[in-house]
């Protein structure tokens, strides 16, 4: 008797915590853990009944992420199930005791607010909301993702009908009266019937929409002779009163489709400035700035277009790549970048050394020329140690065919730093500030001249001396456990060849007559103190390593083939 009660009272608990666990996956968002759609409608049909009690006043607002299937494509959807949850717990922060906040489902919260009745005490409660859904979210050390979000409120009256899902379509309604002036709006946020607050068009768009942009350029010179190579072209916009604006100051007041026209004005002004110079004598090459941002959706043709219509040759423009945020969909960008340089049109990749310009962007993207930013190059005086970067990446572009250019270079000291270093392409105020084309015209005329001596200053001196010694180093080369002098390898039956004859390779085969045709190449090169490495004499040793690299790796391929090969005949013998 007892055991079967037993049984029975054990089978009925079971059951209850097995509806119990029903119950609770059918309340709440297995994601973020917040309340789902049937919580929803009962706290909403409770807060209902209560409307007016108190003087409270009930409002349902519905917080949506912008674009967020676009993050859940880009960054993958572990990503957007962390910024989900970690916006249910920024949110839940935010809650009074008679709010409530759940996720009927998607990118959409909703959330019922109380408040004491006046518009004002809202409006309060939205701004910070909206504070919450603005601010960025780390998805790692240096990564934080910036999203834009947007909310439908709809303020219940105490005589509002008792449907959540009426109240839910006025606040819907509101969302996508707020989406639809993202580019205007004042806020993030739409209270329905009330109109959406627009923000005034900004001065930066309204100079824009009248054409008051203008190009001025920023020469670049050569590192060896001091002779101009090309230009930057910087957008200026003029103020009613004759003031410029730079960059830095509307910028920030203009929206990505407006910079993206703003670079394809620039270009057409520098196409037709650069057209003209040439004319009068001065074939310069120039570069102007896309943001990355906007590649993913960059017009080709348009590009193509605006060269057929041109006299300059693609060869002579860059286009340099700006990155501010990490927001860019890498294989479109990255198709449109091959895009342009088929077309013959040079790829810059701007502002090298900061947070965005990273060097696997270099190792992923068709570019070209690197710009190293100034915010490297102005602490120079101040901490002339941090030379080692600019040096180590000079190496980098060398043996990446890469080209190099230093930006920033603000005065005769550092000016003298890097044209003693070698850096072959300088630019900044201690050469010149960015002029209109009238001033531009008076620089070429006097240009700029390098001080024949060199180095000219104590740290030209210290980087010189920096620079060599770290050349001499590299001459010894740390091989196993000795270091060994450059001349060493180059010298006849020098280390090479020795490693070569260990390695089964007789002085008259084919790898070895590789490595002999690029050492004497080598040393010729040497003896003849070429000026430069674009050189016929350089090129030319250049062009035995790649053979030599080339029948190195051929004969590696060969010895695993033969490998293969063995281990298959041996397993043939064992049959
Ligand atoms: P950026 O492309 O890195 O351009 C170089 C900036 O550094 C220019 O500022 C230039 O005036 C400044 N600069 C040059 N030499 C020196 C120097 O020795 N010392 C200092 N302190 N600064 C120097 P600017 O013209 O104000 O442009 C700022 C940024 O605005 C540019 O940086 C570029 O990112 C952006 N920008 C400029 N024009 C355009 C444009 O037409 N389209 C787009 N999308 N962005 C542009
Ligand atoms: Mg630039
Ligand atoms: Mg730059």
């Amino acid at each position: 008797g007892f055991a079967m009660l037993l049984g029975l009272w054990r089978r009925r608990e079971a059951l209850h915590q097995a509806t119990n666990r029903l119950q609770l996956l059918e309340d709440f968002d297995p994601l973020t853990g917040a309340a789902n759609r049937r919580r929803l409608e009962q706290a909403f049909a409770d807060r209902h009944q209560r409307l007016g009690e108190g003087g409270e006043s009930l409002a349902v607002a519905i917080l949506d992420l912008d674009d967020f299937a676009q993050i859940n494509k880009i960054h993958g959807h572990a990503i957007g199930d962390r910024i989900l949850v970690e916006l249910r717990e920024r949110l839940q922060t935010l809650l009074g005791p008679k709010d409530f906040l759940a996720r009927p489902g998607g990118d959409e919260f909703v959330l019922l607010l109380s408040y004491p009745g006046d518009r004002k005490s809202l409006v309060d409660r939205l701004q910070i909301f909206a504070q919450a859904l603005q601010m960025g979210f780390a998805l790692g050390p240096q990564a934080v993702l910036r999203l834009e979000a947007s909310i439908g409120v709809a303020a219940l009256s105490v005589n509002s009908a008792p449907f959540l899902d009426g109240v839910l379509r006025e606040a819907n309604q509101a969302l996508l009266e707020v989406k639809a002036h993202k580019q205007d709006r004042e806020q993030i946020w739409a209270i329905y019937g009330e109109k959406t607050a627009r923000r005034a068009q900004s001065r930066a768009q309204r100079l824009l929409a009248e054409k008051a942009m203008e190009v001025w350029y920023q020469p670049i010179i050569d590192g060896r002779n001091g002779h101009t190579l090309g230009v930057e072209a910087l957008a200026r916009l003029r103020d009613d009163d004759g003031k410029i604006l730079t960059p830095g100051e509307f910028l920030p007041y203009l929206h990505l489709e407006e910079i993206q026209e703003l670079s394809w004005m620039v270009l057409a002004r520098a196409l037709e400035d650069v057209a003209e110079l040439e004319k009068e004598g001065w074939p310069l090459w120039f570069s102007f700035n896309v943001p990355a941002e906007s590649f993913t959706e960059f017009c080709l043709p348009c590009l193509e277009g605006a060269l057929a219509n041109s006299k300059i040759p693609a060869e002579r423009i860059t286009i340099e790549i700006l990155e501010s945020s990490d927001f860019l969909d890498q294989t479109q960008a990255a198709r449109v970048m091959q895009g342009i340089r088929a077309i013959g049109i040079n790829l810059a990749l701007d502002d090298v050394g900061t947070a965005y310009a990273s060097l696997q962007r270099l190792r992923d993207l068709p570019i070209n020329k690197i710009k190293i930013d100034q915010g490297f190059v102005r602490e120079l005086p101040a901490h002339p140690e941090d030379l080692h970067f600019i040096r180590t990446l000079q190496d980098l572009a060398l043996e990446t065919h890469v080209e190099i250019l230093v930006e920033g270079v603000e005065t005769a000291e550092i000016l003298d730093m890097l044209v003693t270093i070698g850096i072959p392409q300088l630019q900044g105020y201690a050469i010149s500030r960015p002029v209109p084309l009238s001033q531009l015209r008076r620089f070429l005329e006097n240009p700029f001249s390098l001080q024949a001596q060199r180095p000219a200053t104590l740290l030209g001196l210290y980087a010189g001396i920096m620079s060599i010694h770290s050349v001499v180093k590299k001459t010894l080369q740390p091989m196993g456990q000795q270091i060994l002098v450059l001349g060493n390898v180059i010298q006849r039956e020098g280390f090479y060849d020795q490693a070569l004859s260990r390695l089964g390779y007789s002085p008259g085969d084919p790898l070895h007559l590789a490595y002999r045709a690029y050492q004497s190449r080598l040393s010729r090169a040497l003896a003849a103190q070429v000026d430069s490495f674009q050189s016929t004499i350089w090129q030319e040793v250049e062009d035995a390593l790649r053979q030599l690299q080339k029948a190195i790796l051929a004969e590696r391929q060969r010895e695993i083939l033969v490998a293969a090969d063995g281990s298959a005949a041996s397993l043939r013998g064992q049959m």
